[in-house]
């Protein structure tokens, strides 16, 4: 069974990590799919063949997720070249890591542009084809350390926390026209993000899960698939936290 037969989504930062894994479990549910990335063009390239080759149509676009006209202009080609957006996943999102005492203004803002203000931009560009469809899933991609805080990271912390408060209002304000929106929180997930991390402390964290291990982009991309599709139609405004049992 195609979850996602005919349906086309936008992931943003999908040339890597658990953006790439959703594109990848989506293009095999049958969804087209338009992505975004920030520079790695040529991991676009080979993203966009390995999608194709599931016998949809799917682009990536370079397009940076926190530039406000950036995501009308994508959107507006979307709908060109696609002809709908049913699904939306605001993926794309960086860390910069410090000790509050340590953390500067510039890191404090870029965290919050790329994780936040995206959010609000990608979801305003899709709000017009979503609302005359009368139809639409929006996934947000938040955290565990959105919902319960991280030291060292105050400012990724805030920007995942203001998605899961932006996710509950767009739920309440678009629910009438058949619209929803929802959170996934993420644990520890083994990405390029994660593969920095000093071994000694991705041990701690793991040897910390209930599961005993950290989550795969698939975990991810299957609570996704879940959101994305009609398997969740009376789901809106909810954080499915995907960890492992870390929160409870
Ligand atoms: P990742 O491997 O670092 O990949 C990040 C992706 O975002 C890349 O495709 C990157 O594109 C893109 N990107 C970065 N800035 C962008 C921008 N301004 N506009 C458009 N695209 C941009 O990250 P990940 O681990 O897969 O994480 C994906 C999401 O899950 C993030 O929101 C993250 O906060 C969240 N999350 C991750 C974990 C985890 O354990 N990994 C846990 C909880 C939540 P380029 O390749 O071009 O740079």
């Amino acid at each position: 069974m195609s979850l996602l037969q005919g349906k086309t989504a936008i992931i943003t930062g999908a040339s890597r990590g658990i953006g790439k894994g959703i594109a990848i479990e989506f293009a095999k549910q049958g969804a087209n799919i338009a992505f975004t990335y920030l520079s790695s063009d040529q991991k676009a390239k080979e993203l966009e063949q390995e999608l194709s080759a599931f016998g949809i149509n799917a682009k990536g676009f370079k397009s940076d997720a926190s530039i406000f006209d950036s995501a009308q202009v994508l959107a507006d080609d979307v709908m060109k070249e696609f002809g709908s957006i049913d699904v939306l996943v605001n993926n794309a999102g960086i860390t910069k890591d410090n000790l509050l005492m340590r953390m500067g203004e510039e890191d404090f803002d870029r965290v919050m542009e790329i994780n936040l203000k995206s959010v609000f931009n990608l979801t305003k560009a899709v709000l017009r084809p979503m609302l005359k469809q009368r139809s639409g899933s929006i996934i947000n991609m938040s955290s565990v350390v959105g919902v319960k805080g991280n030291a060292g990271q105050a400012n990724y912390a805030a920007s995942k926390a203001g998605m899961i408060g932006f996710t509950k209002s767009t739920a309440l304000e678009l629910g009438s026209r058949n619209i929803r929106c929802n959170a996934i929180a993420p644990g520890f997930i083994e990405t390029e993000m994660t593969a920095s991390l000093d071994p000694a402390i991705v041990k701690g964290w793991t040897d910390s899960i209930p599961l005993k291990r950290g989550g795969s982009t698939q975990d991810i991309a299957n609570a996704s698939l879940f959101l994305a599709s009609d398997m969740s139609t009376y789901i809106s405004g909810q954080v499915l936290n995907v960890c492992g049992g870390m929160l409870t």
